[in-house]
């Protein structure tokens, strides 16, 4: 099976070497992000899930192109297109460490998936989801602050809703990167438990050295923030956990492809609004 993806440069990375249709079709859990390093720092709990399992495989697809990343360091003097390929070897690397199915590298620039005119990410991603069937999408959510991030999200919630609804993924979330999401009422946290495999979580990080040679720390924060929700965290379940991490369940923006997404996260927003308004109003003598 040949996938259709748009750009010529776009490519299919099979760690254990399956043919790429096979590849796919195994997916039990599907990741989008925008860059290279999102897909570990977001979607830990399905590289998890499926990690030394033959039932259960992990896809990552990244969509950009990663030729803007910040660059210091000893890649300080790389071009774009310099950047472009180490991010590309890092990202597989990943790939590697955490034994995914495959990680699919779309290649299109950050403007292009920003741009909402462009159909080219969202044809992928179709082109892509009816390849893979995956039972539970994970991708950026709606509340976080990184343009493209917001961007993706939107893409995806839009592939997924041009596949009938028996089609459809059962779960689609929105995870964390450039917000946390502490401040979702704890009844509308999705909440993963990532207290097994540390080292492997920080090694997944970690590989992404072109971003972390700079001095920002992903690979310490992405950890210390799981482990910062798990003790933080209200919910009598989560007691024993060493790790969390948290997600917006988007699945609302499947089942209903009439529910618009600013209406949907407005929804999030004023119910965070009325439980904090609510316990100031209620001490505040
Ligand atoms: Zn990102």
């Amino acid at each position: 099976m040949t996938l259709r993806l748009s750009l010529p440069t776009a490519e299919v990375y099979v760690p254990d070497g399956v043919e790429a249709g096979a590849a796919l079709a195994r997916t039990t859990h599907l990741a989008v992000s925008a860059h290279q390093d999102d897909l570990e720092i977001m979607a830990a709990d399905g590289i998890l899930r499926a990690f030394q399992r033959d039932d259960c495989w992990f896809t990552g697809v990244v969509v950009t192109d990663g030729s803007g990343s910040p660059r210091e360091g000893l890649y300080k003097d790389y071009t774009d297109e310099q950047m472009r390929q180490v991010r590309r070897r890092e990202q597989k690397k990943a790939a590697h460490v955490g034994e995914y199915a495959a990680v699919v590298l779309l290649d299109h620039s950050s403007s292009a998936l920003k741009d909402a005119g462009n159909p080219r990410p969202v044809d992928d991603l179709v082109e892509i989801l009816r390849a893979a069937r995956p039972e539970v999408v994970y991708t950026h959510n709606l509340a976080d602050k990184h343009d493209t991030h917001v961007a993706l999200a939107l893409r995806t919630i839009a592939a997924v809703r041009r596949l009938p609804p028996d089609e459809r993924p059962a779960r689609l979330y929105g995870c964390e990167v450039w917000r946390d999401l502490d401040w979702l009422p704890d009844e509308e946290k999705v909440v993963f438990d990532l207290s097994a495999h540390e080292s492997l979580q920080s090694a997944l990080v970690g590989v992404f050295d072109s971003q972390i040679a700079g001095g920002k720390r992903y690979d310490l924060a992405t950890l210390a923030r799981r482990r910062a929700h798990a003790t933080y965290a209200a919910s009598h379940a989560t007691d024993n956990a060493t790790g969390l991490s948290y997600a917006m369940d988007l699945t609302p923006l499947v089942i209903d492809a009439s529910l618009s997404p600013v209406e949907f996260i407005r929804g999030a927003l004023d119910r965070f609004r009325a439980d904090v308004e609510g316990r100031v109003n209620t001490f505040q003598g």
